[in-house]
């Protein structure tokens, strides 16, 4: 039996205070494939703790039957200090309420933090280029001096996903269709993936421009292998950001498919011995710079007029906004147009918008002029 429950204590920031992080292992420790897996980092995006929940016990199961071939970590619920975020009744686990920080950016920049220590050592082998970048990124990270519980956080997740070859990060909008952000250099290769999840899009973007966890390794192995175009260097790791549906998606009967989504992905992989159907396949990726970010152009009470997985042309209506100010206030609608031919990915749950709120997501094929080489996520 491998499985295990395992404790991190994080010293907090004041005094006395601290915060446990739960995890868990799962299949041999000298499997040659390692496994992250990890939820709600964003502490208020519950479907992908739910999803882990139904996961573990396969684990535990195909453990006991010794049916594991990798080595799987995994942290159902992987930021405990934004758990215990509470603001008057509210729950705020999006961003470091002592900073403002998101918790899903300025992860770092690994590559040129390891480019000295690799030099000279690179050989005309790629498996031996990926543990010499694994080795020197595992010995940047030991040298961290964490100042803050954020940071000691952040290292803790990093000491483990940092050696993984796959790291699944579990997330959710805010009322959304199943997507996948990920690296336009790991796709095919996560098509299984995608139709395993039976996801309605998959984005792809080398740099979203916020310095998310699930960019921090394909940015390393991208920039090693820029960096040394005579070495063969491998992508390392396979990452993803996997939006789990909307918030309020959180029930058993979507955790226990998500999960068992999950666990035939990796039977697929052969990492659980285990025999599955064939998956369904799902749409294929497209650039997340031709998605479409649609934001409110005044503010208003937001009636939409369209639906989850709708196709909307250019021009067509996504929602009116009613006015709630001015001569014409609580009579007037203003239409808000799609900016793109595309199908509705997510919509707000909140329908009370200001100026610049994300209305929704339009997932097109054509690259969007204000989006190309600009800042693509929501925050
Ligand atoms: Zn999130």
């Amino acid at each position: 039996m491998t499985f295990q429950q395992h404790t991190t204590v994080l010293a907090g920031d004041a005094p006395g205070q601290s915060t446990t992080l739960y995890w868990y292992t799962a299949g041999p420790e000298d499997a040659p494939t390692k496994v992250h897996l990890q939820a709600a980092m964003h502490a208020d995006e519950q479907p992908g703790t739910m999803a882990l929940h139904h996961l573990l016990p396969m684990l535990r199961d195909a453990d006991a039957a010794g049916r594991l071939k990798a080595r799987f970590v995994v942290f159902p619920s992987v930021n405990p200090l934004g758990l215990a975020t509470r603001v008057l009744r509210r729950h705020i686990g999006r961003y470091d309420l002592e900073t403002g920080v998101n918790f899903n950016r300025r992860w770092p920049d690994l590559y040129p933090q390891i480019a000295e220590a690799i030099a000279g050592k690179l050989t005309d082998d790629q498996r031996t280029n990926l543990g010499t970048i694994r080795t020197a990124v595992g010995t940047w990270l030991d040298q961290q001096r964490p100042a803050t519980a954020a940071q000691r956080l952040r290292l803790a997740i990093l000491k483990s996903a940092h050696n993984a070859d796959i790291v699944l990060d579990l997330h959710c909008d805010d009322e959304s269709l199943k997507h996948i952000f990920t690296s336009p250099d790991l796709m095919p290769g996560l098509q299984d993936l995608a139709d395993r999840m039976q996801v309605a899009a998959t984005l792809t973007a080398e740099d979203s421009g916020g310095g998310s966890f699930d960019e921090v390794l394909p940015n390393l192995y991208r920039k090693a292998q820029r960096a040394n175009p005579g070495f063969p260097i491998p992508m390392g790791a396979e990452t993803a950001t996997l939006e789990y549906r909307g918030q309020a998606d959180t029930h058993d009967a979507m955790g226990r498919e998500d999960a068992q989504g999950l666990h035939d992905f990796f039977a697929g992989r052969g990492l659980i011995d285990a025999t599955v159907p064939d998956a369904t396949p799902a749409p294929g990726p497209t650039p997340f710079e031709a998605t479409e970010v649609l934001r409110a152009d005044r503010p208003g009470l937001l009636a939409y007029r369209v639906g989850l997985g709708d196709r909307v042309k250019k021009g067509d209506v996504v929602a009116d906004i009613i006015a709630m100010d001015g001569p014409d206030a609580f009579l007037g609608r203003n239409p808000l147009r799609a900016g793109t031919d595309g199908i509705i990915l997510s919509r707000a749950s909140a329908k009370y918008a200001v100026v610049g709120s994300s209305v929704a997501k339009i997932v097109g094929t054509e690259i969007l002029p204000a989006r190309a080489g600009g800042y693509l996520l929501e925050d």
